[in-house]
């Protein structure tokens, strides 16, 4: 059986405002108060793991080990059929060091058009992991499917948001309200997961 989240207080180790946001949205209504890395000024650590739960279960383990408190973690990205699953673990870096996603969503453009490909299709794909100070964790991962959209639309959300279709619907998660995003995100399905396994009394 996968370990029970007994405790009260989280930190959502991650220093990503936007990914905080989300997560925090999340977990506030269950009645756990969080803290983000920034917060509690832990480390960004060195993602080197080969895959997005090997990366997440980094982050959640060293967030956790530092503040002594459980920890969540999200490791996430964008990954393109035609660029063989480019940017996938690789989509923060894509940003460069300015973390600049405009830059990161023409670098998207312009490899698939160089690709000569048609095929647009793409899915986001989200690890989540919880992280206990003793070293113990579970994860789950969602993965949602849509296609690349260029130009970019909307300015809501983060990230490659606006050059994201998820398959279904005619907006961008750009254009979409963050409530709309929140409900069938790759995050939300990952989340759901992580509930049913960890939180089932909530
Ligand atoms: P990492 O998980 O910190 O390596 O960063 C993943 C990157 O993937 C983020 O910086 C975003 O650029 C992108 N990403 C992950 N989830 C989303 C999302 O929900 N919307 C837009 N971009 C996302």
């Amino acid at each position: 059986m996968a370990r029970q989240f007994l405790e009260s207080k989280i930190v959502i180790a991650s220093h990503n405002e936007g990914k905080v946001n989300e997560i925090k949205d999340l977990l506030v209504p269950l009645g756990i108060s969080v803290i983000s890395s920034r917060d509690a000024k832990l480390p960004e650590p060195e993602e080197t793991g080969s895959s997005f739960v090997e990366n997440a279960e980094l982050k959640a383990k060293v967030a956790a080990e530092i503040s002594g408190l459980p920890a969540i973690s999200d490791d996430s990205g964008l990954n393109v059929s035609a660029l063989g699953g480019a940017p996938g673990i690789y989509s923060a870096r894509w940003a460069g060091k300015s973390k600049d996603f405009n830059k990161a969503m023409h670098r998207v453009a312009d490899a698939l058009l160089m690709s000569g490909q048609y095929d647009k299709k793409a899915y986001f794909h989200c690890a989540l992991c919880l992280s206990w100070p003793d070293g113990e964790s579970e994860s789950v991962e969602g993965i949602l499917p849509g296609q690349i959209v260029w130009p970019a639309r909307g300015n809501k959300g983060f990230g490659y948001d606006p050059i994201f279709m998820p398959d279904g619907y005619i907006e961008t998660f750009g254009e979409m309200d963050p409530e709309k995003k929140h409900g069938i995100s790759h995050r939300s399905i990952a989340y759901k997961k992580l509930l049913k396994k960890c939180f089932p009394t909530k």
